[in-house]
């Protein structure tokens, strides 16, 4: 083990995205040659590629990086081996058949494009906390080789969009192959043919995440971009994407010997997977159609995730037939049968096929993201039990969470390192763990805070300034940027998707209002926005189009900016930067939300409308709301009532807490809210307790209900 060279550690460091959530691995990668890293969107794989070989060798021969290498190899070793974690304890049941989690996005990494949002960042973290928790899990999802698009604005505002194409070689991907050494191909067949599949590996910690390729030789032309893009092209795609993704999905498993315990889809995009197992149970073990599907249900986990009606996919019969037919022939349920599975009412020929019904049917426990998305969640879909009451529809929640140690700053961490218990981060989710903030001194964490919200500053003038080259300014005018956001002045950050509910422009209802307050010579707000907006929504670029111009405006120059192409990079350096994160959705529609999290945990404080995670983490104190919860049936109506709230709240409470200073220019109260909100929140809203919520609530029982291993039938 000793012999290996320093080069082979870094390479074999580099194949496994343990390294993306340990900031002294991270700072070993950048230290070899910061611009190049940067460049080269933090890869590690391709910065090894890249810079020369003896070069490294002759660095890596430097006392102290060779010693950290070493170190961190080391570190590594022992993470992969380490026994007696929360997962060898409580989830033992699951052993050697782990539980697969299926999403069609997975936001891991800034270098691994195949994420678009808050779905994808969740199924990332999701692994990655229980990589950490050691729980028995693999995650099965699709590899777009175009990813999703990245963001510019033209002259006028518009969102313009660009894919590009990434060589999976230069990702830390493993092509998956049978014992003979070829690639394991996998095949899904539809009225007009089979479509194929190669399966590439890719390790997260001890997770490994299985991700379906459709770009090979065995397919046509068309069908070999089936995978290319994420969330792209027409609903002939979609589904199938999303019969590769289900019914591809469970045969790659197979194929490699896994046989999951428990299915957990999350999201409707996976949900024909439990028809595939349930093909496979009744060819196994001769069960019936019913039996089969029984079975399959007893060992589903379901999240669903929004109650915005277009996040549903839906089908029409003629595309659900040309490429679910042939499986539900085998089935022996036919047509109307399959139909039937994925319509509230089976009988009614005028519902499409729902994949979110389906999904319902096809598990037996579901949840939704939120104690309020539970609610709405039960009251959605209430139709599908009819001899329930509302309370009594079996749909629960659980809250989702953030991994820590991807969102947080590392100066952060040098903090809690000190106040908080030995190891703390193994145990983020129990509340003690997190008192020891209180020990902290106000100016430490103002300091550390500051700190960080320069480096956000310095960041955002960096990316103004790539945006400004590109649309050819003058020297003079780039010259200006550098004095664009004042490091004292109280900075709110806005960034998430631009869906018309979020309502991103709600803080521009009156201008002249907003004018004034961004305008105050004594206590003045700037703002950051970014966010990208779905490709087919002009709704929401117009929207995204109204905040660009307005920051070309003379009195918001330099005071409000919006920084292009949102991703896991932006959104650390704003998480982490902030002094506010703003968020106001259109209650109840935002089933979570998590971005506010990550920005706990760097001491930011949150305002927002009473909705998603918010509406159960606040306390009063720990934060700031917007208006008392209150929905209005009348959807204009609402959004005034939000809009003045939200202005009140900025001029009565937080600007006036935020510049109330003391003697040696701390704002005692400001920074006794940030601990209070670290204190309350962290524990709650980290994804080691999300994982750990799951593993208890859904995972075990799933696992225990019905494997003909375990139960002794009477
Ligand atoms: C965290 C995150 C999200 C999700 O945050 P929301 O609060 O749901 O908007 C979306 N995009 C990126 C890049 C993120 O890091």
């Amino acid at each position: 083990m000793s012999q290996k060279s320093i080069h082979e550690k870094l390479s074999e460091l580099s194949q496994n995205l343990w390294w993306s959530w340990q900031p002294e691995v991270t700072s070993i990668f950048r230290e070899i040659d910061p611009p190049l890293w940067s460049s080269l969107s933090h890869n590690p794989v391709l910065l090894l590629r890249e810079y020369d070989a003896d070069k490294l060798e002759v660095r890596a021969r430097e006392e102290v990086l060779h010693s950290r290498i070493n170190w961190a190899y080391r570190r590594w070793q022992e993470y992969m081996d380490s026994h007696n974690t929360w997962g060898d304890v409580h989830a033992g049941v699951l052993g050697h058949r782990p539980a697969a989690y299926f999403s069609a996005e997975f936001g891991l990494h800034e270098s691994l494009r195949i994420y678009s949002g808050g779905l994808g960042v969740l199924a990332g973290d999701h692994l990655k906390s229980a990589s950490d928790l050691g729980i028995p899990l693999v995650g099965v999802g699709l590899f777009y080789h175009e990813g999703y698009f990245s963001q510019s604005v033209d002259e006028t505002g518009w969102q313009q969009e660009a894919y590009s194409n990434v060589d999976p070689t230069t990702l830390p991907l493993k092509k998956v192959m049978t014992e003979q050494g070829e690639p394991v191909i996998i095949s899904v067949e539809t009225r007009h043919g089979s479509i194929y599949a190669c399966v590439w590996q890719l390790d997260v910690g001890r997770v490994p995440l299985y991700l379906l390729d459709t770009n090979i030789k065995q397919n046509s032309e068309e069908d070999r971009q089936l995978t290319a893009r994420l969330y792209g092209g027409d609903q002939r795609t979609r589904i199938r994407q999303e019969i590769m993704l289900g019914i591809g999905g469970v045969r790659a498993l197979a194929a490699l010997g896994i046989t999951p315990r428990v299915m957990h889809m999350n999201e409707g995009h996976s949900a024909f997977a439990p028809l595939e197992v349930i093909r496979m149970r009744m060819k196994r073990d001769g069960l019936s159609f019913d039996d089969a599907l029984r079975e399959t249900a007893a060992s589903g986990v379901f999240t669903t995730h929004t109650p915005v009606p277009a996040g549903h996919d839906r089908f029409d019969g003629g595309l659900i037939d040309e490429h679910v037919g042939p499986l539900a022939e085998e089935l022996g349920i036919y047509h109307e049968g399959l139909m039937g599975l994925g319509r509230v009412d089976p009988q009614n020929v005028n519902e499409s096929f729902c994949m979110t019904v389906l999904a319902f049917k096809t598990s037996r426990r579901a949840n939704a993201v939120s104690n309020l998305h539970g609610v709405v969640s039960r009251r959605m879909w209430r139709s599908l039990w009819p001899w329930r009451s509302e309370e009594e529809i079996p749909i629960g929640h659980i809250t989702n969470g953030v991994h820590v140690p991807t969102w947080l700053a590392s100066q952060m961490r040098v903090l809690y390192d000190r106040v908080l218990p030995e190891k703390w981060y193994l145990r983020t989710g129990e509340s003690r763990v997190w008192n020891g903030i209180d020990n902290l001194t106000p100016g430490e964490l103002w300091e550390t805070h500051q700190s960080l919200k320069n480096r956000l500053i310095v960041y955002a003038r960096r990316r103004l300034t790539h945006q400004a080259e590109r649309y050819g300014r003058t020297a003079k005018e780039i010259d200006q940027l550098q004095s664009y956001l004042d490091p004292r002045t109280l900075t709110i950050g806005f960034a998430r998707r631009f869906a018309p509910y979020k309502r991103a422009d709600l803080v521009m209802r009156d201008l002249d209002l907003l004018e004034k307050l961004v305008n105050d010579i004594e206590k003045p707000v700037q703002f950051i926005f970014a966010g990208k907006a779905h490709p087919a929504d002009d709704h929401g670029k117009a929207i995204l189009q109204r905040i660009v111009r307005m920051t070309q405006e003379p009195h918001f120059k330099g005071k409000v900016v919006f920084l292009e192409d949102y991703d896991i990079n932006l959104g650390r350096h704003l998480v982490q930067g902030v002094d506010v994160w703003l968020n106001n959705p259109r209650r109840p529609l935002e089933a979570s939300g998590t971005s506010g999290q990550k920005v706990v945990l760097n001491g930011g404080l949150n305002l927002s409308i009473l909705d998603g995670w918010w509406a159960e983490a606040f306390d009063g104190q720990n934060g700031f709301a917007i208006g008392t919860g209150q929905i209005h049936a009348n959807q204009e109506i609402q959004d005034e009532r939000d809009g003045d709230d939200l202005i009140r709240v900025l001029e009565d409470e937080v600007i006036p807490v935020y510049y109330d200073r003391d003697h040696d220019d701390l704002p005692q109260e400001w920074i006794r809210r940030m601990k209070r909100s670290v204190r309350t929140l962290g524990w709650r809203f980290n994804a080691d307790r999300q994982v750990m919520d799951y593993v208890r609530e859904t995972y075990i029982p799933a696992a225990g209900s019905l494997s003909c291993e375990m139960v002794v039938m009477p």
